[in-house]
């Protein structure tokens, strides 16, 4: 049920219960005004009937008596509330009547107890008989006592004119309350009901997240003030949720650099910036299932710096990190684009060659050591432009279970041979029967298995 209906029909309520006891009671009132006022004309007009029969009665001309009742039975409507009329003489015998034949009946007193008191009042009375009948007894006397008037008045009309009274007074009051309600409907929906609603819908929508929502509540009043606070508070939280979602994708943001800051910590050589050796490992064995899966060469090469602890030794360890770093530069500028080039501990380094057989290897390999061999590490003047050379072992993938530590090993021994045959050189791995590693390699002279 709507609030303005609630609230109408409370008021109506209010309104029935304080206007149906305010209209009892006025009925009430107006009922004994009516009847008072009813009570004193009968009387006066009574007294008057009495004073003008009475000198009749005295004289005895009784006729004259039957003569003025007459005149109130054939003028009936002028005195509607007359029932009947007696006049009797102290011995209770009837001198007129408004019905003429009663005229000498003589009402026993065994028939109305009251009619030998009546005889003897000095002061009219007035009793009542019945539902509205009300019999009203004056006194005749001029000097002396005549008799008694009685007159039987019927309150009928009276009882008639109230109950219309109230029937007019309650519908009145029904009516009344009904008009009441409907304006205080339509007045508490205009006013209160329908701007609430404004309101609820506004804030139903605010937490349903349409933040441009706003409430058109118009107005000076206290609806009016609660619908201005809310637009602010609507206002505030889209302005908070701007700045929430700026600090979010900025947080966002940082979080991804960071992320990504922490993926190259986690892959790459702090020195060198190469990758590292846990790197290596996990793409390597990579790159070979690929190669495996696909039916394409792949080889590894190993390096190893040539006598570095001199190195080390005669311009101190800075230095010796110094050239580390330029060698790792070599390595990379001299590599292909595909080359997987990594630090692979010390000062070795490990490239992996995916779609290079032994020979292209291989010539990969004297590039990056003819590269070497030229540098100039002028970065590095300690070493008075003295060249730092190093020893590449290189192996390749042949055999369909060659496993990546079969491969590195092969490289190793390979690179070892090369150091044992002097340094600076490239030598090559022969896996045909897994023998001995083979004599180092002049690249150009390298043709076999030049796969890719
Ligand atoms: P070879 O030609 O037989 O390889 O001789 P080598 O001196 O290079 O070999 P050895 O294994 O005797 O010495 C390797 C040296 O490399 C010893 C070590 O101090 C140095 N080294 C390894 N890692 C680093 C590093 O991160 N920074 C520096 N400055 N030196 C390193
Ligand atoms: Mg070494
Ligand atoms: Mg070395």
């Amino acid at each position: 049920m709507q609030l303005s209906t609630k609230v109408a029909l409370s008021i109506s309520l209010v309104v029935l219960v304080a206007g149906t006891a305010a209209t009892l009671m006025a009925v009430q009132y107006q009922e004994r005004v009516r009847r008072d006022e009813f009570e004193l004309s009968s009387k006066e007009t009574l007294n008057l009937l009495a004073l003008t029969v009475a000198p009749a009665v005295a004289e005895g001309r009784y006729h004259r008596v039957q003569a003025v009742l007459d005149n109130v039975a054939n003028f009936k409507s002028r005195y509607p509330s007359v029932v009947d009329i007696e006049v009797l003489d102290p011995k209770g015998r009837v001198i007129a009547a408004l019905d003429p034949r009663r005229f000498n009946e003589v009402i026993a007193v065994a028939h109305d107890p009251y009619i030998q008191r009546d005889l003897t009042l000095d002061e009219p009375t007035t009793r009542p008989k019945g539902a509205d009948l009300v019999l009203h007894v004056i006194p005749l006397k001029v000097t002396h006592k005549l008799g008694v008037m009685r007159v039987l008045l019927d309150q009928k009309h009276l009882r008639d004119s109230m109950t219309a009274f109230k029937r007019n007074a309650i519908a009145l009051v029904l009516v009344t309350m009904l008009i009441a309600g409907i304006m205080l409907h339509l007045v508490h929906r205009r006013l209160v009901a329908g701007r609430l609603g404004t309101l609820t819908k506004a804030a139903r929508a605010l937490g349903e997240g349409k933040l441009r929502v706003r409430a058109g509540v118009e107005g000076n009043d206290e609806i009016a003030e609660l619908g201005a606070s809310f637009n602010d508070m609507a206002r505030s939280i889209a302005r908070y949720t701007e700045d929430l979602e700026q600090i979010i994708a900025e947080r966002t943001e940082e979080l991804q650099t960071l992320n990504q800051q922490l993926e190259q910590l986690a892959i790459r050589d702090r020195l060198t910036q190469l990758y590292n050796r846990g790197h290596f490992d996990e793409c390597a064995r990579r790159f070979l299932e690929v190669a495996r899966r696909n039916e394409r060469p792949l080889s590894v090469v190993l390096v190893d710096a040539d006598h570095f602890k001199s190195v080390n030794d005669r311009f101190g360890h800075l230095v010796g990190d110094k050239v580390l770093q330029s060698v790792s530069k070599v390595l990379k500028d001299n590599a292909r684009k595909a080359d997987f080039v990594a630090r692979y501990g010390g000062e070795e380094f490990i490239i992996v060659m995916p779609e290079a057989g032994l020979g292209l290897a291989a010539q990969g390999a004297e590039r990056m050591r003819r590269a070497l061999a030229a540098h100039v590490h002028q970065d590095v003047t300690e070493l008075g432009g003295e060249a730092v050379t190093a020893s590449f072992g290189v192996a390749t993938y042949e055999k369909a279970d060659d496993r990546l530590e079969d491969l590195v090993a092969a490289a190793d021994q390979a690179m070892y041979r090369a150091k044992t045959l002097g340094r600076n050189r490239v030598t090559v791995a022969d896996r045909s029967d897994e023998g001995p590693v083979q004599s180092p390699v002049d690249t150009k002279e390298v043709e076999r298995d030049n796969r890719s």
